[in-house]
């Protein structure tokens, strides 16, 4: 499927219906998604590609959503956020304290998140590692869940996996068999990025141009990780990223 008609598709499902006559006031999920989808966008539009088969968008499924993540971290960059963050009525930006309050909390409750998307994962992969003569009937899934979750110290009824088995429809049928890490693992490639950005200031051209020469005009043209590398001027992607980026002090 092409990326105008995926983007178009996630964002009609995503954007709330503005009521007749008022202005289009939309949440803050809402606008990470923009920012999300126009990753996406850019990953297209900047595809730089011989075959189409190869470019864009074409590339594996812990990569893909890359530019797609590294792209929501520019919404709360302060200038960006300024930029567009502006009273419907009078044009004023968000008053500081206000910013700052919204701003602060966009971690909240992300262990619970993290937690939740963890024990997912790792039970799709428990799942799909099981050799055919091992797999357990229906009526044992249940506890084959509870055994695969508490193993790796995941079984937490506080946080329960974000899909358990009777539901994780899209691991079996989906496509996403043994691969909803991609979710975190394609976050961690975005925060190693977003760094980059950081360190040389996220508004600065050169980085812009930088990136997309070396990997959104690539496609699947190239080595994935040798793309990353060649931006980041990192042998391996960083792991502790990630949970610099989601709150935590480590
Ligand atoms: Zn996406």
């Amino acid at each position: 499927m092409g990326y105008p008609n995926y983007a178009a598709y996630s964002l009609e499902r995503t954007m709330a219906k503005t009521p007749e006559g008022k202005p289009s006031l939309i949440t803050w999920d809402e606008v990470t998604t923009l920012f999300h989808e126009f990753g996406h966008a850019l990953h297209g539009i900047l595809s730089d590609c011989n075959y189409e088969r190869l470019s864009g968008t074409s590339v594996a499924r812990d990569f893909v959503e890359m530019p797609s993540q590294f792209n929501e971290s520019f919404a709360s960059i302060p200038e960006i956020f300024d930029h567009y963050a502006k009273h419907c009525e009078t044009g004023q930006p968000m008053p500081a304290e206000l910013k700052e309050r919204m701003l602060s909390s966009i971690n909240f409750q992300s262990a619970y998140a993290l937690g939740e998307n963890l024990a997912a994962t790792c039970l799709d992969m428990a799942w799909h590692m099981l050799p055919s003569d091992k797999v357990p009937t229906a009526d044992q899934a249940a506890d084959f869940e509870t055994e695969a979750l508490g193993q790796v110290g995941l079984l937490n009824n506080q946080i329960p996996p974000r899909y358990s088995t009777s539901y994780f429809n899209h691991v079996w049928g989906g496509g996403y068999a043994a691969g909803y890490y991609s979710y975190l693992w394609t976050e961690v490639l975005a925060v190693n990025i977003a760094q980059v950005f950081a360190d040389r200031g996220a508004l600065d051209p050169a980085t812009g141009s930088d990136f997309s020469q070396k990997v959104l005009s690539r496609g699947n043209t190239g080595d994935l990780m040798q793309m990353f590398s060649a931006f980041t001027g990192m042998a391996q992607p960083d792991a502790s990223g990630l949970l610099k980026a989601r709150g935590y002090n480590i």
